[in-house]
């Protein structure tokens, strides 16, 4: 097997410089932990970024995507596949919708969530085509496609990649006034976080998505929530919404959804909203695929018979009170919630960063100053507690 080494020269010398990995290579993968080419064990930390909620190769997930493997793989949207139907149904219960649209990526399903509620500016709510809105929040994080960048306000994310999408107003996020004064008669939805992972493991102020639901309602604007890295157990819910009590009208799924072995993503809706669509005004070649279904059928069943968001909530608060015992003057905040963890330092935090992967943790700085903590939620907590261990050491002065 090549060397960590070896691997790093050959994936920078073919590969575009679109991303800055840390210099880790995954060889193999075990419920919380990975193997590098070495034989040394490291905890993901990071879980890609929610994707791997499962843990990396749950069996049961590996076996559901090897029996549909010697059966179909692929049908396209032209025929029917015999699992595909399966799938919705069983995300319209666990969500209480109607009605799924599937797709591959995050982006994708986002999307698709903006194309949805734009249609139903102008077939329901009467908006002239071309002018809907829709309300977005600073530091939001919804993914890569042009028009997705074009409501981003990281500049990084930006440069150069003009002209951009318009229809797109930035509010505070967290801030219910500037959302009331945003609204307009064109305003077709509010697309949210409910914790914004990518800005920093961001909370709202308590109430905030709540309140900001019931203004939509009260305004015929539609609530979108992006649940792609919050979804299916990561913050100690099934989703987020639910910590306020709430069932956004469309919701957008994507990374975990796929169990951690394949993409597919999808955004859920009642049939008053979904009935935009029609015959070839969407689509997608993967979407709905009997592979990526099946995987998903497994995950979702996994889900809810082992409670995997009381698993998050417990191993969550666990987690938080043992890194709360670490000394360290110029941590100034831990936030999150179940297994979404943020630990922000008044300092840049990527030298932290090296030190927990030179202990065996492996995770990342987002914006610089906050490391996130958001292991499988398999993790046990025997592996809490030697993972805990080494974050104490590598991250006390
Ligand atoms: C990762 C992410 C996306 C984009 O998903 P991709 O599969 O990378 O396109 C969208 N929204 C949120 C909140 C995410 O975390």
């Amino acid at each position: 097997m090549d060397s960590t080494k070896q691997v790093i020269e050959k994936t920078e010398k073919y590969g575009a410089q679109n991303y800055k990995p840390k210099k880790v290579v995954f060889a193999f993968g075990e419920g919380a932990t990975v193997t590098n080419p070495e034989g040394d064990k490291l905890f993901d930390m990071l879980s890609a970024y929610s994707a791997l909620n499962f843990g990396h190769r749950h069996p049961e997930i590996i076996q559901a995507c090897k029996d549909q493997l010697d059966n179909c793989t692929l049908s396209s949207r032209a025929f029917y596949n015999n699992i595909m139907g399966e799938w919705q149904e069983k995300l319209c219960k666990l969500t209480g919708k109607d009605k799924v649209l599937p797709m591959n990526t995050g982006a994708e399903a986002v999307e698709t969530a903006i194309k949805t509620a734009r249609r139903w500016g102008n077939f329901k709510k009467g908006i002239e085509d071309g002018k809907q809105e829709i309300i977005v929040c600073t530091e939001n994080f919804h993914g890569r496609t042009t028009t997705i960048i074009s409501m981003s306000t990281d500049p990084v994310a930006r440069k150069g990649y003009g002209p951009f999408t318009p229809g797109f107003i930035v509010i505070e996020y967290g801030n219910l006034k500037a959302l009331e004064d945003a609204i307009t008669p064109n305003t077709v939805a509010f697309l949210i976080e409910p914790i914004q992972g990518e800005a920093g493991v961001k909370c709202p102020p308590e109430g905030f998505i709540k309140k900001a639901y019931d203004l939509c309602k009260s305004k015929n604007v539609l609530f979108m929530a992006d649940e792609v890295q919050t979804g299916f157990a990561r913050t100690g819910d099934m989703f987020a919404c639910q910590h306020e009590g709430i069932v956004p009208d469309i919701y957008i799924f994507g990374k975990a959804l796929g169990g951690g072995i394949m993409p597919i993503s999808a955004i859920v809706a009642n049939d008053d909203i979904m009935s935009v669509f029609t015959p070839g005004s969407h689509g997608s070649t993967f979407g709905g695929n009997p592979l990526a279904c099946a995987v998903s059928i497994k995950a979702m069943e996994i889900l809810v018979r082992d409670n995997y968001p009381k698993m998050a909530k417990e191993k969550g608060e666990y987690f938080k009170n043992k890194l709360k015992e670490i000394k360290n003057d110029k941590i100034i905040d831990i936030r999150g919630r179940g297994l979404l963890i943020g630990v922000e330092f008044n300092c840049d935090a990527s030298s932290y960063v090296e030190k927990l992967i030179a202990n065996g943790v492996l995770a990342k700085e987002t914006h610089d100053t906050t490391i996130r903590f958001a292991p499988p939620v398999v993790i046990t907590y025997e592996e809490i507690d030697q993972a805990c261990a080494a974050i104490k050491k590598a991250l006390e002065d």
